[in-house]
């Protein structure tokens, strides 16, 4: 039985973490979502009860998805979940360059592998950062992100 970990902040979670959770969901037995308790972001928009519950609700056809939060060490969550590989989502060339630097840190303190899932096609300009700052300003991205993040939005900014 393979269990993958899938970190990130997901503030909020837009179609592109969804697509990357259902294409591990369907790969792996088990797929862990882990949001950041405090994200190092700047300008956050949604505290991590509202964040998890989002996650929660739009999971919710993929049984073999759960979510949990954290505030340690990725990989030491890693390790007390009994995951067997952090699962990290691939935009552009930027997101390479960090995103392998970061599994590369993990696996030296670790010994944990990253997998790369690569974007899907139409999900590949999605950002939360961006997301964020087009709801602040009253922007739609409904179709962008799943419905119970819209909903949430919808409360919050009218948009
Ligand atoms: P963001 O970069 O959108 O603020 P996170 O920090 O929560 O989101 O990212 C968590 C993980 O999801 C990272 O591995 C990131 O590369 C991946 N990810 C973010 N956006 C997308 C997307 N549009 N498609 C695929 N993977 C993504």
């Amino acid at each position: 039985m393979t269990k993958v970990l899938y970190p990130g902040s997901f503030d909020p979670l837009h179609n592109g973490h969804l697509d990357i959770i259902e294409v591990a969901a369907r790969h792996f037995d088990e797929v862990v979502v882990a949001s950041v308790r405090n994200p190092q972001k700047t300008g956050g928009l949604f505290d991590l009860d509202d964040r998890q519950a989002m996650i929660v609700e739009s999971v919710a056809h993929l049984p073999n998805v759960t979510v949990t939060s954290f505030a340690s060490l990725t990989v030491d969550l890693a390790k007390e979940l009994g995951c067997d590989f952090i699962v990290k989502g691939l935009r552009v060339v930027a997101d390479f360059e960090s995103e392998l630097m970061m599994a590369r840190m993990n696996h030296a303190v670790s010994g944990i592998d990253t997998l790369f899932i690569p974007a899907g096609a139409s999900n590949s300009f999605l950002a939360s950062n961006l997301l964020r700052e087009i709801a602040r300003f009253g922007g739609d991205v409904t179709e962008m992100v799943p419905p119970p993040v819209a909903k949430r939005l919808l409360e919050k900014y009218g948009s």
